[in-house]
């Protein structure tokens, strides 16, 4: 028998692929399992009948509380044997990049990440992905019988479906300690705030010079009621924000209401993290910038004259 198997760390990406994955089982024919590894995740079993897994698979054990991608795709092996499925579909978030080619190489499977949609035709799963620095799109289907999917975050709204009589498994999981020993964890510097759920986005690129002005943009941000993140130079290259607020496929994937992109020039590594935004406004000095083509709105300007006086109106606007 042969199933699909679905996991993810991030609970509203779990659901999100369990609600895609009854339509592909159901049209695959195939059975639908979930695996939940680790003990915050295990809370999630009802959620994951009720979104119509027929089998939860709740495996723990001491190896499992550090994230350790060879340690989770050993587990994730145990499961899918266990749950006899072909099918792992994982989220394409930072960990599921990392776990899924291992999860592959153990698998003997074939691997699609990055993924932005999923279908069955002539009882094959296809997938899709942006290809050629985003110019296209890849539409592909694997030869081998075992392939490991790792979608793009956010792309499917978790719905509740199914007969929810599933049941819930304890798997004893066999995990050799790691090679790899955690000697100390730091949080990150954060921007103390969460871009993912800011319903008006504005995003700063290299358009800016210098890092005092930046205050535009939170004008802006705070006229609006919205969030700043920003290009990952900004970030990971200038130090000028924190790793957190980056947008993109190294960053955070985000569908707010508004998003406004200050001075940045739209490269597919960032518009991945904001093509799901209902209206783009984007400000840009070349008109040529990638940025517009994926724009309801454009204006042409230097921001640095554009912002204060959007900034101005809208406080205008507000009295
Ligand atoms: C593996 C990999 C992963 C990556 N992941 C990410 C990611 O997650 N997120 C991300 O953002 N990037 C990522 N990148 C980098 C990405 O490819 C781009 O290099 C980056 O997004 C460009 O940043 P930018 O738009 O700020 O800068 P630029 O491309 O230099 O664009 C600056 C823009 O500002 C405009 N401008 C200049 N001055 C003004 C002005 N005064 N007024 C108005 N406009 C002005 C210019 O016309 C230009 O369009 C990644 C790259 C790689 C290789």
């Amino acid at each position: 028998m042969s199933g699909i198997l679905i996991y993810s760390e991030v609970k509203s990406t779990f659901l999100g692929l369990l609600t895609r994955g009854r339509a592909l089982a159901e049209a695959l024919d195939q059975p639908l399992t979930a695996a939940l590894l680790g003990e915050e995740s295990a809370a999630w079993a009802g959620e994951a009948l009720s979104h119509g897994a027929e089998r939860v698979f709740v495996g723990d054990s001491p190896q499992l509380d550090v994230f350790q991608a060879r340690t989770y795709a050993d587990a994730l092996a145990q499961v899918a044997a266990q749950a006899e499925a072909d099918i792992i579909l994982t989220g394409s978030t930072l960990r599921g990049r990392e776990l899924a080619p291992r999860l592959t190489q153990k698998l003997e499977a074939g691997c699609a990440t990055d993924v932005t949609d999923l279908a069955v035709e002539d009882r094959r799963l296809i997938t899709q992905r942006r290809a050629l620095g985003g110019k296209t799109l890849s539409t592909e289907a694997r030869t081998s019988p075992k392939q490991v999917i790792a979608v793009m975050p956010k792309l499917y709204e978790a719905e509740p479906g199914g007969d929810g009589t599933g049941e819930i498994v304890e798997i004893p999981l066999e995990l050799e300690p790691s090679a790899t020993r955690l000697v100390e964890s730091k949080a990150k510097p954060s921007g103390g705030v969460d871009i993912e759920a800011a319903e008006i986005l504005i995003g700063v690129g290299r358009g800016f010079e210098k890092e005092e002005d930046l205050q535009l943009a939170q004008d802006l941000a705070d006229a609006l009621g919205g969030a700043v993140g920003c290009t990952r130079p900004l970030s990971y290259d200038y130090n000028w924000l924190p790793d957190d607020l980056t947008i993109g496929l190294s960053g955070k994937i985000c569908a707010p209401r508004l998003y406004i992109a200050l001075g940045l020039s739209g490269q597919i590594q960032h518009t991945v993290g904001i093509m799901d935004s209902d209206v783009i406004l984007a400000i840009n000095k070349e008109k040529s910038a990638p940025m517009f083509k994926m724009s309801d709105y454009g204006i042409v300007g230097d921001l640095y004259e554009v912002v204060p006086r959007l900034v101005e109106k809208i406080r205008g606007a507000g009295n």
